[in-house]
């Protein structure tokens, strides 16, 4: 049986694994499919203390990984697909491979994935012009029109990224303010490349094979019209993954994210912590998902000594 296994290897995962590797618990950390979490899909990360030059999403959460497993962590690419929690102070989880793990003490570092907009064409052409990560895809639309939809960080982010190939950025925002924080949205602002459309939602993703338009509509005046573009990007904020763990009893609030005791990574589960993104429906920084780590692997050391 394990002492503690941690789910998930974004900055909440890695960090309660270097916490728990360095307490000589010799951790299991389940990556899942997304090694790394969200973090490796952003470009630059210029605010993660300690690194006044910035770093890349992916070096950084590498460099967390490396620091863990240097204490003695162990990374699996594996998928959780069932959980039973708490089971006379066991939890058993089954892998996607079928392989069942028991473990005395479990961090749920999930993180979150991203929100789609939910309209016509949006799922058909998922992939052939429909994305949500802007790093990952923006490269294939060089000299031609592209939407951006949303008006967080994320957006601006990923609209100013995709100037360094698209003719231009169409960034749509259902919304006249942005959600945005006034460096980014100034840096965005400033940017001849990104044509802002506030008060404006995309109603329909047009193409047969590959995405060659929106429907747009004013939010305020109803007034509707089209916009040719090559490729959609949704930066519209997270959904946290819970899908697991909700249904093995953990508990998630109205936005589905899990439930921690004031100040703590406590859950009603004895022996079960959260951390990161999957916990937090405020924050959502590298850092604070890293916070939330070491709490949690610290709540989880303090169970583990007492039990
Ligand atoms: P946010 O939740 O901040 O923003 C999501 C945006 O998408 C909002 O503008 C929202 O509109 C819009 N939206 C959501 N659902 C829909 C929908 N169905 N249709 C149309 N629009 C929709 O998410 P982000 O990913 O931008 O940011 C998350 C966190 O990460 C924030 O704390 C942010 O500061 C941080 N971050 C920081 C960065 C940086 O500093 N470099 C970079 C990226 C993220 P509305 O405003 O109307 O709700």
């Amino acid at each position: 049986m394990e002492k503690i296994v941690i789910i998930g290897n974004g900055p909440a995962g890695c960090t309660a694994a270097i916490y728990a590797a360095r307490a000589g618990l010799s951790p299991l950390v389940l990556a899942g499919n997304t090694p790394g979490g969200l973090l490796t899909q952003t470009t630059e990360v210029e605010n993660f203390p300690g690194f006044p030059d910035g770093i890349t999403g992916f070096d950084l959460v590498m460099n967390m990984q490396t620091q863990a497993e240097k204490f003695g962590a162990r990374i699996e690419y594996d998928t959780v697909t069932s959980a039973v929690l708490n089971d006379n102070g066991i939890h058993r989880l089954t892998l996607s491979d079928d392989r069942v793990i028991e473990t005395a003490a479990l961090v749920i570092a999930t993180g979150a994935s991203p929100r789609y907009l939910g309209v016509p064409g949006e799922e058909r052409l998922r992939g052939n012009g429909v994305s949500a990560c802007a790093t990952c895809d923006g490269a294939f639309y060089k000299n031609v029109p592209v939407v951006v939809a949303g008006g967080g960080d994320s957006a601006m982010e990923e609209a100013i990224f995709l100037t360094r190939f698209a003719s231009e950025v169409h960034l749509i925002h259902r919304r006249e303010q942005l959600r945005a924080s006034q460096i980014m949205a100034d840096r965005a602002r400033s940017n001849p490349k990104i044509i802002f459309h506030l008060n404006c939602k995309i109603t329909e993703i047009l193409g047969a094979d590959q995405v060659s338009g929106v429907k747009i509509a004013d939010t305020v005046t109803g007034e509707t019209g089209e916009l040719e573009c090559k490729a959609v990007f949704a930066a519209l904020g997270h959904i946290p993954c819970n899908e697991v763990f909700k249904n093995a009893g953990v508990a998630v609030d109205a936005q589905g994210y899990f439930i921690a005791r004031n100040n703590t990574s406590l859950t009603d589960i004895p022996g079960v912590f959260v951390a990161g993104d999957c916990t937090d429906p405020h924050y959502r920084q590298a850092i604070t998902a890293a916070g939330t780590g070491a709490r949690a692997a610290i709540d989880a050391e303090k169970y583990l000594s007492e039990h």
